[in-house]
């Protein structure tokens, strides 16, 4: 084994009982729980190493790094998971890859994700991302739509051809009233999710909790977790 996979493994090993111990300190089986890989920054080698290691479900930000990544690692069994910022003229790309988009926050992107997805023959599992520091109708400035905004997004999602209302994402916010109250803020998710199943009951994700505050989240009810930085290591620069 090399140097990095025997590293990934460590590290991967270090957070599957992490999330083990916040599934037993919940009273949750470990199975409702799903561990996505953040692979930003990081090389297709490494991707190719977590998948080997055992990991199924990874993730990107920013699709001109994820695509060339995704098409390097296409003979892999992962599912890949679009988790950042959308502009409308990377939609063809990111549906070339992505079997989820969990940053689905604005209307027009719902309409351009629909029309590439059956332009492709695909099926797009979506999540709505819920900025839980904006007010009640603006959008957050790491984007992500105002809890008042999910209903009329989420039905809009339902009805679009080549899309897959799966559930909310939400990136614990650094200000308003939930800055530094994590637990409180996936809590919150927690009521937001149980709102939007009263009319969409098959969208039962929650995607919550990151390196720092999966405990939290785990705790809270997430049934997915996106880790980064505790299985690659620190990431050079912004990422
Ligand atoms: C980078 C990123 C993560 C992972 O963050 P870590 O702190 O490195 O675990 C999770 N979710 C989103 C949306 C991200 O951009």
């Amino acid at each position: 084994m090399t140097d990095r996979k025997d590293e990934l493994g460590r590290n991967l090993a270090k957070v599957e009982e992490r999330i083990a111990a916040a599934c037993a300190a919940a009273g949750r089986r470990r199975e409702e729980v799903t561990l996505i890989v953040v692979t930003k920054t990081y090389p297709a080698a490494d991707v190719r190493m977590l998948s080997e290691l055992g990991v199924r479900h990874v993730a990107e930000n920013r699709d001109q790094d994820a695509a060339p990544k995704a098409a390097e690692c296409a003979d892999l069994p992962l599912t890949w998971h679009f988790v950042g910022q959308l502009q409308t003229n990377k939609v063809r790309s990111v549906v070339g890859y992505a079997d989820f988009v969990q940053s689905v926050d604005r209307s027009k992107l719902v309409t351009a994700l629909s029309k590439e997805a059956v332009r492709a023959g695909r099926e797009v599992g979506c999540l709505i991302q819920v900025a839980l520091d904006a007010g009640e109708s603006a959008r957050g400035e790491r984007g992500g739509v105002a809890p008042g905004g999910i209903g009329e997004l989420a039905d809009l999602v339902a009805g679009a051809p080549g899309l897959r209302l799966e559930g909310l994402m939400t990136v614990a916010p650094l200000t308003g009233e939930f800055a530094g109250r994590e637990l409180a803020a996936f809590e919150r998710m927690m009521d937001l999710s149980t709102d939007l199943r009263r009319t969409h009951p098959a969208a039962t994700m929650v995607s919550a909790g990151m390196s720092a505050d999966l405990e939290q989240a785990v705790a809270a009810g997430a049934t997915h977790v996106r880790v980064g930085t505790a299985v690659l290591g620190v990431r050079p620069g912004l990422g």
